[in-house]
């Protein structure tokens, strides 16, 4: 355990708390998030089943899977490092009056010493690229699920393309994203990932890009994974 306590970057966690307010603002730094979390939630719900299901939630953030999961009728917990965007997700929880919703600031590795084999289903979307041990936390979230049960990942690819549209584009054209939010070396390409999927004895089910049309404003699930990507993938009972 003591060998994951570093695998938190403090300035990471800093840039989300530091924009966490405007969390469930969908015209705010946030307005990606809220666009792709229907597409999201409906891959999940589609390939695993959200209802009665016990979930955790890996860099919850402000909350807006964790809730939208809980609303299907899962039972979630939602773990994050940021204080404040946990804050948010907890006033949001309350204000939504959601039962079988509940937040917690602790490691995917800290969890899953606690906890082995306790959850259904596991999600950890858009932050393998913020931590600095990726495969960490992918080991983590494998021994958090229960043999049978489903993960799903999410993040950026690494490449020329990506370079342009998430940092470039998104950040300094277009202005979806705070200058500096993502680094492009944390990027991850989908055959690394699934390398460590394999590492973590886990089973890549399917991969699915995440598409931005820029003159419609909207992201829709597609072949093309150059960019933003989302996978599932399945313990072994
Ligand atoms: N998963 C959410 C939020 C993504 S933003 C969503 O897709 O809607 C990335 C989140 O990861 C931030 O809230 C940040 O605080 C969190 N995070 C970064 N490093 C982390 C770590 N090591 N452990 C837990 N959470 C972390």
């Amino acid at each position: 355990p003591m060998q994951h306590a570093n695998n938190v970057d403090l300035g990471e966690i800093a840039k989300f708390e530091a924009l966490a307010n405007r969390w469930w603002d969908p015209d705010s730094e946030f307005k990606p998030l809220h666009d792709i979390n229907p597409l999201r939630l409906n891959y999940i719900d589609e390939r695993a089943g959200l209802a009665g299901r016990r979930v955790v939630d890996i860099g919850c953030g402000g909350g807006l899977l964790a809730e939208g999961m809980a609303v299907r009728g899962a039972e979630v917990l939602g773990i994050d490092m940021g204080e404040a965007p946990l804050a948010v997700a907890e006033l949001h929880r309350l204000e939504s009056q959601l039962e079988g919703l509940s937040y917690r600031r602790v490691t995917a590795e800290a969890l899953a010493d606690e906890q082995p084999a306790a959850f259904d289903l596991v999600t950890c979307l858009e932050m393998l690229e913020h931590v600095p041990d990726p495969l960490s936390v992918i080991r983590a979230a494998a021994r958090l699920v229960k043999p049978g049960g489903h993960l799903f990942f999410s993040t950026i690819n690494r490449n020329p393309k990506s370079f342009l549209f998430a940092i470039v584009g998104a950040e300094y054209l277009l202005g979806l994203l705070p200058r500096g939010t993502h680094q492009y070396t944390r990027f991850i390409r989908p055959a690394e990932l699934a390398g460590w999927l394999r590492m973590a004895d886990l089973r890549l089910d399917d991969l699915t890009g995440m598409v931005y049309n820029p003159l419609t404003r909207r992201y829709r699930l597609d072949r093309d994974v150059d960019v933003n990507y989302l996978l599932h993938a399945v313990k072994g009972a």
